[in-house]
């Protein structure tokens, strides 16, 4: 069977959703989706790019309404992605790719166990730190929660299918392509 669920994970700061937009341009087999979250938008961020903000009541609400096929608490915001977004791609023949944390791979692997995975890697913690520090111009607690976070989910890398360094963001890319290449076949 085709693969028809990619799984990009990383510590915050890695890089990953570059890999997933550039991915997405040159490959019209493969969709992103648009997942809902209650953290506030960055500075660049709106509504629908990259993510659909939401409240946390109406967060809640969907959860019981069953609209999320996966939800998770990612440091301190509540992040989700809509089943139909899945359906909606798979009707139409495409490989979904997404970019969710460690947790959100394990449940998509219970659901859907041909879901395939790669783990992200930055060249060093040290550089991580720095990127993101340059990128979420927040509080130190934040910062730290992140930090904790990420090498928490290094460990459990392992459990991916392929783990990539992001330390050259072009050889990095023509790797992760080639791995998308041959799950997704020729055809
Ligand atoms: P950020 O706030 O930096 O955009 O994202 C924080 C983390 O949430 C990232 O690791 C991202 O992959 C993850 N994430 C985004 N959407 C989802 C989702 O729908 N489910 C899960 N489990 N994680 C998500």
């Amino acid at each position: 069977m085709r693969t028809r669920l990619i799984v990009v994970a990383a510590p915050s700061g890695a890089g990953k959703s570059s890999f997933v937009e550039r991915i997405c341009r040159e490959d019209s087999r493969l969709v992103d989706t648009v997942t809902y979250t209650t953290r506030a938008p960055r500075s660049g961020e709106s509504e629908g790019h990259p993510y659909h903000f939401v409240g946390h009541d109406e967060f809640e609400k969907k959860i019981r309404d069953g609209f999320f096929v996966e939800w998770a608490q990612v440091h301190t915001n509540l992040y989700g992605t809509p089943l139909n977004q899945l359906e909606g791609a798979w009707s139409e023949g495409k490989c979904v790719i997404m970019d969710v944390d460690v947790q959100g791979y394990r449940t998509f692997k219970s659901k859907f166990p041909d879901t395939k995975g790669v783990f992200i890697l930055p060249p060093s913690i040290d550089e991580l730190r720095r990127r993101i520090l340059k990128r979420d111009a927040k509080t130190p607690a934040d910062i730290e929660i992140r930090m904790v976070n990420a090498e928490r989910e290094m460990l459990q890398s392992k459990d991916f299918d392929v783990q990539i360094v992001n330390d050259n963001f072009e050889e990095s890319f023509q790797k992760f392509k080639k791995v998308l290449d041959e799950w997704l076949g020729s055809g």
